[in-house]
């Protein structure tokens, strides 16, 4: 108890000793422990929970606890997009540290289907503080690594035998940072309604990222670097339970989840551990004299959270919620104080709980692991679903492959294959498809099998009992009664990802293998001999071509674009082909700028003079781009929107751009081309707004109220659309749908999220329409189809030389649509004349 009496010398709370030693009891109650390792409390100089702790105090508890103790060994596995360390620490007996290498190893082995060395450990993890401000995680980290590092008691001792227990004390530092530097700057302690500490402003909550990203919808895009780090991490060490401890609750949640649970995670295997762990820990808070909920809504479906995307590696993935935590103290309406101490003693005991419960049934636990594996590289778990052939331009499957592989899942490139008995995803049609461009091959057959049905199929199955329970809930809303068994919707999040619509690709799955005659990849385009040069053509098929464009624009160079199919020398240039005439560049040096590299792939033109028809590179019908200059509008101070528009501009389009208060967008006007306003940003219309885009300027709504500028009528439906895919129809003769791949019909294929209770009524204006009887993957109600069919997705108009375009949707929502990316950098640069 020596903590005690050096945090009473430094602080001096005044708590009565008997709390004090009840609560000390509940967060070091695996005594005795080695005097030699020292408490957090020694080490920061006050008592866990009596104010937030900074990432720098806790890494030098990491540092103390570690560099003391012959029980672990520290990882560095990356940065987060700030550059704070992201770090993990493996606690096990000495023995299984000395041989952490060769049990990682072993791991690897079962991971891949083979039965590994009965003598070594599990791998329980436990993850801390993904949402920044839930800081009962982050402060519970300090306990457990000592409780892991220095506990003597006999059952932490055998169990540590059986175990490693990986510990990330801190998965998301800098929106953890952000917050408890904001809030330890404000007087504190005080948590009743209306009190100062609940007043920090938006932009400083800790919930997400640096780009405000909630990591924990963040597992089907895998778009962000913490996430994309820790990620790598766990497939390299492939564990079999992953405790993920978070805080916003009521009262300490735990598993048992509800249903929904995604199938490919093996229900029965996941109800099976899921329970027995929930009972290991409510044996523990019952024993404290805590209550905690299980069940409730929380759901295991959508790929996108921690547990359900590490439940599909194989791992009993659960989410703890602890109550306390945000605020050192809240003071309920009741005058109950729920305190930030409490919520991480609660998560110290839930995690112990697990360790020492996996320890227990370590045997049983890797036997079913290795179980799920065999299924998985057998191919077994798939059924009809054993293959998946993807076909799109070589961009779009190079990203897809290496999103594929950032979950673990193993793909091929190839092309001239061969797929019988398959099914198109977009049209349903059923049969032998020949693909001869190249494409990508996912087998089924993969120690990550699960992970790629789930993130490819078209559509995942719901479980039975709970498709009927939300049908009978909306049956009876709709009747003005009431449903015994719920009496809200269980959807948790959206319920439509599946990778092939996500990137809008043609592809098909089959119950059969690919047959590949040989692997190689598409490269190289056609060089053609013509005598003068009058310009040069970049035919529009990826997104760097655009993005080429708009660095030539920016550095002066005057780039044109066909609106019509152009026939010249031979060749027919499509509607969006990018020209760069020497007449309108007269001292541009082509040569200089790589024009005539092949590698850069401009096609010379040679003459102006079409092979037929009217329309020529020289023609009027030849629209001038002009030099972009981009600005965002994330709000006024004190609020914060866009994050993810925000992180696509940095990280995946690398583009420049200024950003804007909504107060300060009249003035800046005059020097964009460009205006993007995300969802949540009120901007008003006014005549200086309207000016500016008749003068040329572009307008891009993501989401949001546009209606001052493109009126429509909606029409809405009820119950709510938690978040479906829908096919859309889009206006293959608007510049919005430049770059686009076109069927043999001249059509493009996009895949919309459609969500909510509110729909846009299709007029002139609409450019994307939600086709007729156009789902295509997840949760819709019986006449969903009929509500949304017809409405609008995307409205574009034309005010002067410039435009408005509005999306229904953000398509810039958690990075997790790439198929829609285009238009919207479309509506960014083409959108200005
Ligand atoms: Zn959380």
């Amino acid at each position: 108890m020596i903590a005690s009496l050096v945090f009473g010398l430094v602080v001096g709370m005044a708590a009565p000793c008997s709390v004090c030693e009840e609560s000390s009891e509940r967060l070091y109650g695996f005594g005795p422990y080695n005097g030699s390792v020292s408490t957090p409390e020694e080490i920061l100089g006050y008592e866990l929970g009596s104010r937030h702790t900074v990432l720098m105090d806790q890494e030098r508890v990491l540092e103390a606890i570690t560099g003391t103790s012959d029980r672990d060994r520290v990882f560095y596995y990356g940065q987060s997009t700030e550059g704070r360390p992201l770090r993990a620490v493996a606690f096990s007996s000495p023995k299984n540290i000395a041989r952490l290498d060769a049990i990682q190893a072993n791991l690897k082995k079962i991971a891949n289907g083979e039965a590994g060395d009965p003598d070594m450990p599990a791998l329980v993890w436990i993850n801390e503080c993904i949402h920044g401000d839930e800081t009962a995680s982050f402060e519970s980290a300090m306990a457990l690594m000592y409780n892991l590092a220095a506990s003597e008691n006999p059952e932490v001792v055998a169990a540590l035998d059986k175990v490693v227990v990986m510990v990330n004390p801190c998965y998301n530092p800098d929106g953890h940072e952000r917050y408890v530097v904001a809030y330890n700057s404000i007087p504190n302690g005080n948590g009743k309604v209306g009190t100062f500490d609940r007043a920090i402003p938006w932009p400083f909550l800790g919930r997400a990222n640096h780009y405000r990203f909630d990591m924990n919808r963040d597992r089907i895009a895998l778009s962000q670097a913490e996430t994309r780090a820790e990620v790598r991490f766990v497939l390299d060490w492939n564990p079999q339970v992953y405790a993920d401890q978070h805080g916003q609750v009521e009262n300490y949640f735990m598993p048992p989840v509800q249903q929904s649970i995604n199938a490919n995670v093996d229900r029965n295997r996941y109800n099976k551990w899921t329970d027995l762990f929930g009972r290991a820990t409510a044996g523990a808070f019952d024993r404290e004299g805590w209550s905690y909920y299980i069940r409730d809504s929380f759901d295991l479906y959508a790929p996108c959270y921690l547990d359900s995307f590490v439940s599909l590696t194989g791992a009993i993935g659960m989410t703890h919620e602890t109550n306390g935590g945000r605020l050192v103290n809240i003071e309920e309406r009741d005058g109950f104080v729920v305190t930030l101490r409490e919520g991480l003693e609660k998560h110290v005991v839930s995690a112990m709980s697990v360790v020492l419960s996996s320890a227990a049934k370590r045997d049983e636990l890797l036997g079913d692991y290795l179980a799920f594996k065999k299924k998985a590289v057998s191919g077994d778990h798939a059924g009809d679903f054993q293959t998946v052939v993807m076909r799109g331009t070589a961009e779009d499957l190079e990203r897809m492959q290496l999103h594929l592989g950032r979950a673990g899942v193993k793909s091929v490139m190839a092309r001239d294959v061969m797929l019988r008995d398959a099914r198109n995803y977009w049209t349903g049609d059923r049969g032998d498809f020949q693909v001869t461009e190249n494409c990508l091959i996912v087998d089924m057959a993969q120690s990550h099998g699960p992970m790629a049905k789930a993130l490819l199929e078209p559509m995942s199955e719901f479980e039975p009992d709970f498709i009927e329970r939300q049908k009978g809930l909306a049956n009876a809303m709709k009747k003005g009664e009431s449903f015994p068994e719920i009496d809200s919707f269980e959807f948790y999040d959206l319920t439509a990802w599946s990778l092939p619509y996500a990137y809008g690709l043609e592809a098909w799955w089959s119950p059969k293998s690919a047959e590949i005659p040989t692997a190689m990849m598409m490269t190289g385009t056609g060089v053609y001999a013509v005598e003068n040069t009058v310009g040069y053509a970049l035919r529009y098929d990826e997104r760097s071509d655009l993005l080429r464009v708009f660095e030539l624009l920016r550095r002066g160079v005057r780039v044109s674009q066909l609106t019509k199919r152009t026939p010249v020398q031979g060749m027919v240039f499509e509607p969006g082909t990018f020209i760069v005439m020497k007449q309108r560049n007269p001292d541009l040096d082509f040569a200089a700028m790589g024009f005539d590299e092949p590698r850069n792939q401009w096609e010379v033109l040679g003459t102006s003079y079409p092979d037929e028809g009217r329309y020529g590179p020289g023609g009027e019908s030849v629209r001038h781009l002009r030099k972009p200059s981009l600005g965002v509008v994330f709000g006024n101070a004190g609020e914060l929107s866009g994050g993810s528009f925000w992180f696509l501009m940095d990280k995946e389009f690398f583009l420049p751009y200024r950003s804007l208060m909504t107060r300060s967008v009249s003035g800046a006007l005059k020097d964009l081309s460009c205006l993007v306003v995300p969802a949540g940003v009120e901007l008003p219309v006014n005549d200086r707004l309207k000016e500016w885009i008749s003068d040329g300027g572009s307008l891009v709504y993501l989401g949001g109220d546009a209606s001052g500028l493109i009126p429509t009528k909606s029409r809405s439906s009820f119950p709510w659309l938690p978040g479906a895919l829908f096919r859309g129809e889009m206006d293959s003769s608007h510049w919005l749908s430049y770059g686009y791949a076109r069927d043999a019909e001249g059509k493009v294929k996009i895949a919309l999220p459609v969500s909510g209770s509110t729909f846009a009524e299709a007029d002139d204006n609409s450019v994307v329409t939600v086709s007729q009887n156009g789902v295509l993957s997840g949760w819709v109600w019986d006449d969903s189809a009929d509500v949304v069919g017809g409405t609008s997705w995307v409205q574009s108009r034309s005010m002067g030389g410039g435009s408005v375009t509005w999306f229904a949707d953000d398509p810039t929502d958690r990075a997790q649509w790439p198929g829609l990316w285009k238009m919207l950098l479309n509506a960014m640069i083409l959108g200005a004349e």
